[in-house]
């Protein structure tokens, strides 16, 4: 920790602790999250799954069906009996298993297609998706939001009822891991900034709980200054101590508190950091990948 480093608003504005979120919420009178039995380092408290809802119609999208679980297919048929809603669609965020692994299952369960950026997910009658691509459901509109960085297939899924669906391109705790290679911090920046100017609104996270509308925008200034605050650290490092590699330099950025289950998404984010460092030609890799300024 430095004295400069960013403070992440919710802290101070309170954020419900880590397991503590129901398994079935609703956001919304057609918007609920059901949460996978998936909890861990990485997930925090398991994937969250969207239903967003046309009840007039009796149709429901399902975002992020997450990991397969019978436990978890229940809980998400429950909300759609319960709401006498059909669903009509599966869409994916992105390709990580723990939001993707039982889309095709639940495509034949409820008879549906699997829509995604990457056409080896797109399944069934499901289509591919990109950037501005629009859809009706009912009389709500969806937008899909091209979010590259955390990896490069990632999408996020407005709705005109003033929600975005935000898989893991922002978390309901702490930041999002930029996973190099796929991932990468420029995108990942673009990314946050393109999001910024969609304005204020709530965001649901694929992990945790939502971002008020009232804290959305001063949580990605928190997201944009983290990334910038992470690339200072570096270079304020490597000024010390050169040449230094990436799992040196991974313990000295995150600490020893760093959990040994988080220390692979840590390196792959600093290596994200360290690749936008060297494209800008501010620091320089060797033969044995140790790093110095230029
Ligand atoms: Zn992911």
């Amino acid at each position: 920790m430095t004295e400069d480093e960013p403070q992440d608003p919710r802290i101070a504005a309170g954020i419900p602790p880590l397991g503590t979120l129901e398994t079935i919420t609703y956001i919304s009178d057609e918007l609920a999250r059901v949460v996978a039995p998936n909890p861990s380092p990485n997930t925090l408290d398991g994937t969250n799954t969207y239903v967003i809802m046309d009840r007039a119609g009796g149709a429901a999208l399902i975002v992020d069906p997450g990991p397969v679980s019978d436990l978890h297919l229940e809980n998400v048929k429950t909300v759609l009996d319960s709401e006498n809603v059909e669903a009509v669609g599966i869409f994916l965020t992105h390709h990580h298993l723990d939001h993707s692994e039982t889309a095709r299952l639940w495509s034949r369960e409820f008879g549906v297609g699997v829509s995604a950026f990457l056409p080896r997910l797109v399944f069934g009658i499901g289509k591919v998706l990109g950037d501005d691509d629009r859809f009706e459901l009912g009389n709500k509109q969806i937008k899909v939001v091209a979010t590259p960085g955390h990896v490069h297939d990632h999408l996020a899924f407005q709705v005109d009822s003033g929600h975005l669906l935000a898989g893991d391109h922002m978390l309901g705790r702490s930041t999002s891991v930029i996973a190099h290679p796929d991932g990468d911090l420029e995108k990942y920046l673009s990314s946050l900034a393109k999001v910024r100017k969609l304005g204020s609104q709530v965001i649901l996270p694929g992990h945790g709980p939502e971002i008020s509308e009232e804290l959305s925008e001063k949580v990605i200034e928190y997201y944009i200054s983290h990334r910038h605050h992470r690339l200072a650290q570096i270079v304020s490092i490597l000024d010390q101590e050169v040449p230094i590699n990436v799992d040196d330099l991974t313990r000295k950025i995150y600490g020893p508190e760093l959990p040994d289950a988080l220390f692979k998404p840590a390196k792959q984010s600093t290596r994200a950091s360290l690749t936008y460092l060297v494209q800008r030609e501010i620091i320089e890799v060797d033969e044995e990948e140790r790093y110095n300024l230029v």
